[in-house]
């Protein structure tokens, strides 16, 4: 028969999220969000993220995505960094020590890197007077995979 439907009001899709959620279900959610981070090598943003969780059945909502994505990058368990278009982009890093990367700018992935250049920032931001120095660093381009698909996207 055709008139079977689904039960509708089980997850509220509201928009603002629920502030008393109970706590069990939101460490699901923060569990799940960790978990699918941890799959990945590549910096995603949080729709990207609230795509895959979706697509894993998982229920939460892209608010809850947000959220506990900031919350996980204010404990320093990800990094965030910004795309040059402005949006947030998280990674769960394997080094929580200071670090930088570099990142194709087609499909996020991410090298860690080192630069050369600590002390010289460390040196310079003194002799200017500045102290609590702290930087962000990280250095956009295309990776190997993504620039052999353009080469042949191009037709040869
Ligand atoms: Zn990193
Ligand atoms: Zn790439
Ligand atoms: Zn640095």
């Amino acid at each position: 028969m055709s008139g079977m439907q689904a039960p509708a009001g089980d997850s509220p899709g509201g928009p603002s999220g629920q502030p008393n959620a109970p706590a069990a279900r939101r460490t699901a959610q923060k569990e799940a969000i960790r978990a699918e981070l941890s799959t990945l090598d590549e910096f995603v943003s949080a729709r990207d993220l609230h795509r895959r969780l979706e697509d894993a059945e998982v229920s939460v909502g892209v608010a809850t995505v947000y959220r506990q994505l900031n919350r996980l990058a204010e404990q320093g368990e990800v990094d965030v960094i910004s795309n040059p278009e402005g949006e947030r982009l998280y990674r769960a890093c394997a080094s929580s020590d200071h670090h930088h990367h570099l990142v194709c700018r087609y499909c996020g992935k991410a090298v860690e890197i080192e630069p050369p250049a600590e002390q010289w920032l460390k040196d310079i931001s003194e002799r200017h007077g500045f102290s609590s120095i702290s930087h962000t660093i990280e250095v956009f381009g295309v990776c190997g995979d993504c620039s052999a698909h353009q080469d042949r996207a191009a037709g040869s």
